[in-house]
Order: C-alpha cells, then sequence, then structure tokens
C-alpha cells in the first residue's frame, strides 16, 4: 500500500486529535488526492494554511500527493521566514475586513469598537458567508471548521476561545492587527463609520440629561445612532484597554 508521511505544524495541530499532534503521521494513500483533499481529511481548513512542502518543496494545494511524499503543513501566521517559498495565495491574507459567523455576536461588536470592517448576522447560512467573504475579499472568522472547508473561502480563521473578550485578544495577537486598530470609529449596531456631528443634529435622540451634559456628539452614517462620551463610553473605552495588551495566553 503506497504511504505518505505528513506533519503539521504549530497551532495546526489544534485540529488534530491528540494522539496525532505534534508527531509525523503516516497516511495511507488509497486514491489519487490532491494535497488540499488529503490535509482536509484531518479536519484542518486549507483557510489555516500558509505553506506547505513536499520533500522539501514548497507545492500549492492542487498538488497530487505521490507514494513516499513527505508532507509538511504550515499554519498562515506561523512567525516562519517563507518569503523564498511559494505562499499559497497571491494576495496578502491581511485585507482587513471580516465576515463573522453566527453565534459570534459580540465578537463581532468588539471589532467594530476598535475600529475593524466587520459584517456580521445572527443568521448567515454558509452559503452567504462564502458568496460574501469571496466577493468583498472579507476574512471569515468562524467557529465552525467545516465553513473554512468551503472551497470559495480563501481567507478565513478559526477562532478558538469560546469568550468574547479572549477571542478578541486571540484575534488581535495571531493575525496582528495592533497596527490597524482605530477605536470609536465604526457603528457597533451596523458597522457604519462615524462622523463628528453638531449637537442640533441629533438632539431629538437625546435624553434631557445627556442633552444638558454632553456637547460633542459623532453619528453612523449609515443608521443615524448618535454616540457621545457617557458612562458607557467610558466602559467601551476600558475594554479597548484591555483588548490592546499585547498579551495572549501561551498555548503549549
Ligand atoms: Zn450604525
Amino acid at each position: 500500500m503506497a504511504q505518505v508521511q505528513l506533519r503539521f505544524y504549530e497551532e495546526l495541530n489544534d485540529f488534530l486529535p491528540p494522539a496525532l499532534r505534534k508527531t509525523t503521521i503516516t497516511y495511507e494513500l488509497t486514491r489519487r488526492a490532491s494535497v488540499k483533499d488529503v490535509i482536509e481529511s484531518f479536519g484542518v481548513p486549507h483557510t489555516e494554511i500558509e505553506l506547505i512542502l513536499a520533500n522539501g518543496r514548497s507545492v500549492d494545494f492542487s498538488y497530487i500527493v505521490q507514494a513516499g511524499d513527505r508532507i509538511s503543513v504550515y499554519p498562515m501566521f506561523e512567525a516562519l521566514d517563507i518569503s523564498p517559498l511559494i505562499r499559497l495565495r497571491e494576495k496578502p491574507l491581511r485585507e482587513l475586513r471580516f465576515i463573522i459567523d453566527a453565534n459570534l455576536g459580540r465578537l463581532a461588536r468588539y471589532l467594530r469598537l476598535l475600529g475593524f470592517d466587520t459584517l456580521y448576522r445572527n443568521n448567515y447560512p454558509d452559503q452567504e458567508i462564502a458568496r460574501i467573504a469571496q466577493q468583498d475579499r472579507r476574512i471569515v472568522l468562524t467557529r465552525d471548521r467545516a465553513l473554512l472547508q468551503h472551497k470559495s473561502i480563501t481567507h478565513g480563521y478559526f477562532v478558538r476561545s469560546d469568550k468574547p473578550r479572549e477571542q478578541v485578544k486571540e484575534i488581535l495577537a495571531r493575525l496582528d492587527l495592533y497596527d490597524h486598530v482605530h477605536p470609536f470609529t465604526r457603528c457597533l449596531r451596523c458597522n457604519g463609520e462615524m462622523e463628528d456631528v453638531e449637537k442640533h443634529t441629533v438632539d431629538h435622540q437625546l435624553q434631557p440629561r445627556t442633552r444638558q451634559y454632553y456637547d460633542r456628539f459623532r453619528r453612523c452614517t449609515a443608521c443615524g445612532q448618535a454616540y457621545w462620551r457617557g458612562s458607557h463610553f467610558e466602559r467601551m473605552e476600558r475594554l479597548c484597554e484591555e483588548f490592546l495588551i499585547k498579551r495572549i495566553n501561551d498555548r503549549d
């Protein structure tokens, strides 16, 4: 029987059953298969992968695996200098627009708070996420690895944490987004961009006490929601500070 040797590096091991992590895996080749098919048969989404080496040479997803191959699979955010080798995608992975899968609503709001263009509905069908991601070149953030196996999704990230605040810190760290943060530039409700406005233009939206104590206002250009520096704002400011502490728990 034809066999190949496979090894997954760094956080790609998160997707493997414990017995297969950080070890060389022997795979029985029962049919003609691309390296993408072989990798995804282990449940590792192709969007997580930056580089594949077959016998020390970089190959793309369509490479047909040969008996005796030694395949090394590296994650997209592995801090390896792979620039002399072929990357799997022509465009960088860091188009900073996101589309967020169902049930990650708080993550979506937090990313908007930090100024990231983030689409979210709690009822997106997978097909629609895949379509929008492709059309708008958005990075898909999901806790559903099957979604990331959609062929048309080229940029995606499997969110490990199930706690919203930890999810934000994880994404900032793993995608190295710290230099792209612009807090309070996007509407938390609808993802619209915010603009400074004169008080009288939002006057009708204000409670009497807000009208009395605040003079500077911003407004969402899409849905019209007004924002001001009230107590809610201060909470949000503290949250931003918490997110921007550049630390993430070591995974290993
Ligand atoms: Zn809005």
